[in-house]
């Protein structure tokens, strides 16, 4: 028996919950604490990848209410490609598919307590005291573990001196599109021409499947590296939103900070561990979802060995998750963002649309976006074919109308 407290009950709280239940651990060890109020709103375009999907089917089934894609369709001012997906990838709006993941811990007997805002985790002789704010006024309490999967913002990591990764920033809106039938909604569109002007990152146009509503979808932007200001990023937006044929339904286009993965961010001290953006998420596509489930299944298996062993400490928790197929694909993720949103982005954005055999695999329908990382050398072998016949794609910039 030990008491573990979960701080965030987003998806990597919940689901670090649901996988440590699955491991054996017994639903009274866990509490899981959450500032807000379940449902609560969440900014996200709420896209699962198929991986994504797969996990959470493996981990909850289907959650009633939301949508379907088919696959992702990249595109750049040189030209566009499909990358088609095995089978169909879910999407929701956040606050029904938290809330249905947390209502499924609580369903297995987890205590949750929401209003409950994190103010602080120190260490002590037997574990780490948690102080929050909640309707009570101020309060803490002792507990063996902290798992911090509290997202981008939380107070865990820094409060545990845990060294972090790149913070990028992101901006969205509900929208809805002037013409019907210009945009295929089985399908999420990634947009890399915020390149072209400077931002570090990636637009996109995904359909939102909203409870109670029809036709409509969410458009923002990505800065990879956190250095544009939100006003560039809204203006953005607006900007892509017009050419792209569609009208703003929210009253305001809002920014959320991300958490990027990288393989020196840390997520581990004695009695305490990270998951979900708290510790890292995807640094090319700022995807979030599938990564939390993931890093939580991970996660709640090293904890359960911990406790098993009655040791604070997991030996290698950062190195053994960089070798599971999810390490493995975040830090594929990683590299690629380091080129593409680096010095040389004019570069890597020509090799990326100009690379022969990785479109070639991503139209086939037989792989799954970020399991990529298992051709790599295929990948690298078959690019430096295309590079000794065409030689090194430049660097100079590309003009909007290069296609
Ligand atoms: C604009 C935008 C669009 C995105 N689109 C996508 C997408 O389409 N697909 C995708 O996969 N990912 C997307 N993401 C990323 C995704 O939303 C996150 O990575 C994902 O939510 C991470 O899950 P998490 O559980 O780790 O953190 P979160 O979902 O952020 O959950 C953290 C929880 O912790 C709670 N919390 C925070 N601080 C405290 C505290 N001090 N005390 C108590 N509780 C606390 C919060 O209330 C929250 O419930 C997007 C992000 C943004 C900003």
């Amino acid at each position: 028996m030990a008491s573990i407290a979960i701080v965030g009950g987003g998806p990597g709280g919940s689901a670090f919950a649901l996988w440590a239940l699955r491991a054996g651990v017994a639903p009274g060890d866990l509490v899981i604490l959450d500032k807000a109020a379940f449902p609560r709103p969440k900014l996200c375009g709420g896209a699962l990848t198929f991986r994504g999907t797969e996990t959470l089917r493996e981990l909850l089934g289907q959650p009633g209410g939301g949508g379907e894609t088919r696959g992702l369709e990249f595109r750049c001012a040189l030209g566009s490609f499909p990358v088609r997906e095995r089978d169909v990838q879910w999407l929701y709006d956040r606050a029904l598919l938290d809330d249905t993941l947390l209502q499924a811990c609580v369903d297995a007997g987890v205590e949750v307590r929401e209003r409950c805002q994190v103010t602080g985790v120190e260490p002590t002789s037997s574990g780490w005291r948690v102080e929050w704010k909640g309707l009570a006024g101020r309060q803490h309490e002792g507990f063996d573990w902290v798992v911090g999967a509290d997202g981008a913002r939380g107070v865990v990591r820094r409060a545990a001196g845990l060294r972090g990764g790149i913070v990028g920033r992101l901006v969205e809106a509900v929208y809805e599109p002037v013409e019907a039938g210009r945009w295929d909604p089985t399908t999420l569109y990634f947009d890399f021409d915020p390149i072209l002007d400077g931002i570090p990152g990636y637009g996109w146009i995904f359909p939102y499947p909203k409870p109670g509503a029809t036709g409509l979808w969410k458009l923002g932007v990505m800065d990879g590296r956190g250095v544009a200001s939100g006003s560039a990023l809204k203006a953005w937006t607006e900007a892509y939103a017009a050419r792209s044929g569609f009208r703003r339904v929210d009253e305001k286009i809002a920014g959320w900070p991300e958490h990027y993965w990288s393989p020196k961010t840390e997520a581990h001290r004695p009695g305490l561990i990270l998951t979900g953006e708290a510790w890292g998420i995807d640094p090319l596509l700022g995807e979030g979802i599938a990564p939390a489930l993931e890093i939580s299944r991970y996660a709640a298996g090293r904890l359960k060995e911990a406790l098993d062993a009655g040791t604070p400490t997991i030996p290698g928790y950062e190195r053994g998750f960089r070798k599971t197929p999810e390490g493995r694909n975040l830090k594929f993720q990683w590299r690629l963002a380091e080129m593409l949103y680096g010095p040389q982005a004019y570069r890597w954005l020509r090799v990326l649309f100009g690379h022969a055999y990785m479109k070639q695999l991503a139209a086939a329908g037989t792989e799954a976006y970020g399991r990529l990382a298992q051709h790599v050398f295929k990948l690298a072998r078959s690019y430096a074919w295309q590079v000794l016949r065409e030689g090194f794609p430049s660097n100079a910039p590309i003009e909007r109308d290069a296609a």
